[in-house]
């Protein structure tokens, strides 16, 4: 496959990779530039994401999933187990996985026909190690397999800060790590979800900054540490963690 035949330059993807010091070789640009036109192709036929215009799928979509790169420590990006929680149209789990093809990759998602792309996607760029599931994060919490077992859990656009901690912390092991992508303001939302972090077992936040090419409106990645096991019935079932947050 030619990057040509595949799709559009990634002239802002290859110098935001640069600016955060991550090395892109030529085989992860084809995957790339492949996934940029299956995200356009797919997205007139399944509403996936309202960002297609090639240039700002490179930096909205390619390079902010790429902004945890800086998050995570070395041993999970060679070899984790990384989660991603309601993962859409593969985002940030999915170039994560072409950055870091070392990684065990889970992507979870509750609409049936992101997860029917998610498979083509998968399969489409020639990943291994990846597991696409569909269904809910408060059902999936509960399966043996998967409850504390990731080093890594991963969320952009999931839900707020509260539920958003109740849906993926009950993954994590102890000793690993929450990174969820925000914008804007989100002192309020912290506030808020002081309670649900600390009862999920996560350690108070960390904030980092994101300084990328395009990407300087107000981003920031909040990360916790969970440092005990989250309490037997949570998540609560499926709704609750959104309706009804814990703290609020
Ligand atoms: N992470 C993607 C998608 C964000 S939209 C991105 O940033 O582009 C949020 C996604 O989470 C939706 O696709 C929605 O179907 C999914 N979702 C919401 N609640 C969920 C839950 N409880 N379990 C699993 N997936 C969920």
């Amino acid at each position: 496959m030619s990057t040509q035949e595949a799709g559009p330059k990634l002239n802002l993807l290859l110098d935001g990779c640069r600016e955060l010091g991550i090395p892109i070789d030529e085989h992860q640009q084809e995957q790339f530039a492949r996934y940029s036109a299956t995200l356009a192709d797919w997205n007139q036929r399944v509403n996936l994401t309202n960002i297609v215009e090639p240039e700002a799928v490179q930096t909205l979509h390619f390079l902010d999933s790429l902004t945890v790169v800086g998050a995570l420590p070395t041993e999970s990006l060679q070899s984790g187990r990384v989660l991603d929680v309601g993962a859409g149209a593969g985002f940030p789990g999915v170039p994560l996985k072409i950055i870091f093809p070392g990684i065990k990759l889970g992507l979870m998602e509750a609409t049936g026909k992101k997860v029917t792309f998610l498979r083509h996607l998968v399969d489409h760029l020639g990943l291994s190690d990846v597991e696409v599931q569909h269904g809910r994060a408060e059902d999936l919490a509960n399966d043996a397999a998967q409850r504390k077992s990731f080093d890594v859990v991963l969320a952009r656009g999931l839900a707020k800060m509260a539920a958003l901690v109740e849906l993926t912390l009950p993954f994590l092991k102890t000793g690993g790590l929450l990174v969820a992508h925000k914008k804007g303001d989100i002192a309020q939302e912290l506030t808020v979800a002081a309670k649900a972090i600390k009862l999920m077992g996560g350690k108070a936040p960390n904030l980092r900054e994101v300084n990328a090419p395009g990407l300087n409106d107000g981003r920031v990645l909040v990360v916790v540490e969970k440092v005990s096991p989250t309490p037997v019935g949570y998540p609560r079932r499926a709704g609750m963690p959104a309706k009804q947050p814990i703290g609020v």
